[in-house]
Order: C-alpha cells, then sequence, then structure tokens
C-alpha cells in the first residue's frame, strides 16, 4: 500500500512532464516553421504554472544588438488552450469564427491562443516591434491554426474573425499602423489580394 501511495504521485509527474514536452515540441515547430530558423516554445511546468501571473500571453527577449533568443516563454493559459484547440475547433460553437461577432469564450480563447503563438514566432523571426509583430502575426495567423488542426477555410476565417473582432480590443501597443493592409507596406504576399490571409 505505502509503495502504491508513493508511486502515484511520481507517475502522475512523469506523465505530465511527458505530456508538456510533447505539447512543447509540437508548438516548437509551428513557430520555427514562421521564424525561419530552428526555435523553441516553453510552456510553464505545472509548478511554474502556479505562479505564473503575467499578462501578456507570451514572451521573447531581445539582446543588446536587437536579436531574438531562440525561445519564447508562452502563459500558462495560452499553452492550455493550445493544446485545446484540437477539442475546441470540434465544437459546434466553433463555426461561430466564420462570423464577425464575438463568439464563445472557449473559442475566443482558441483564437487568441493561435494568434499569441503566431505573434511570438514574428519576435523569433527577429520583428521587434510589437505593431509590426502583431501585422505579420495576424497574416501568419491561418498557419497557426492550419497547423493546430484545422482545414484551410476554417483558418482563413480564425486570422479573419481575429482582425475584426478580437484587433480593435487589444490594448494600445498592438494597435495595427497604416501600412498593416492589403498591398501595404507590411503586407507578407503583395501578389495576392486576400486579407489578412495570402
Ligand atoms: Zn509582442
Amino acid at each position: 500500500m505505502l509503495t502504491a501511495f508513493a508511486l502515484l504521485p511520481l507517475m502522475l509527474v512523469v506523465w505530465e512532464a511527458r505530456r508538456e514536452l510533447s505539447l512543447d515540441h509540437r508548438l516548437s515547430g509551428i513557430a520555427s516553421e514562421i521564424a525561419g530558423r530552428p526555435v523553441n516554445v516553453d510552456c510553464p511546468g505545472f509548478l511554474r504554472g502556479l505562479v505564473d501571473i503575467s499578462g501578456n500571453g507570451g514572451s521573447v527577449m531581445f539582446d543588446a544588438n536587437g536579436k531574438p533568443s531562440n525561445t519564447t516563454r508562452l502563459e500558462t493559459s495560452v499553452c492550455h488552450d493550445l493544446s485545446d484547440y484540437g477539442t475546441t475547433r470540434k465544437r459546434a460553437d466553433f463555426a461561430c469564427v466564420f462570423g464577425t461577432t464575438p463568439c464563445s469564450d472557449r473559442v475566443e480563447r482558441a483564437v487568441y491562443a493561435a494568434l499569441v503563438l503566431s505573434h511570438e514566432s514574428q519576435h523569433l523571426r527577429g520583428v521587434r516591434d510589437e505593431s509590426t509583430a502583431q501585422c505579420y502575426a495576424i497574416q501568419t495567423l491561418s498557419l497557426v491554426a492550419t497547423r493546430l488542426g484545422s482545414p484551410p477555410d476554417e483558418a482563413r476565417a480564425v486570422a479573419a474573425h481575429f482582425l475584426a473582432v478580437d484587433q480593435p480590443r487589444v490594448s494600445t501597443d498592438y494597435t495595427l499602423s497604416s501600412g498593416c493592409v492589403d498591398g501595404g507596406s507590411l503586407d507578407l504576399d503583395t501578389q495576392s489580394s486576400g486579407w489578412p490571409t495570402g
């Protein structure tokens, strides 16, 4: 009996550690694709998660020369919502992303978490300015959504939904500049007439 009591917490710790590692690995692959170089996504472990109280969704450090670090640290809640994205998108209420009115809290959190991963990936790509990173992040949001399990049309809808519903509510640091339009100076694909995707 004593052994079983001692083993159970240990098994839980190992199981939790494996789960976190596989999530980090999956998210690192998505971030690397956007950053154009091998980078890491670090989700807080269970213990660090208990004291994680920052409020920006994630962060990337830049050195004195303006070079980004190789790792982004995401908040516990964002990691949790990214981990749940696959199940959230299968719910009937996820179809709400095809519209331009606010969705359920769970759906909005899934959309926001995907945006945060996209945004931090832009920092890892070397974009330091918040407004510029946000503009690029919205354009690469459909790619992130695809990698998290959304079919292409749904992924494009997620990006359009964020731009229409959530972007107007972000803090002023992340406000989009006048170049952040189709064909503008921050358009990542000027050949395409799609916006914000393509
Ligand atoms: Zn940022």
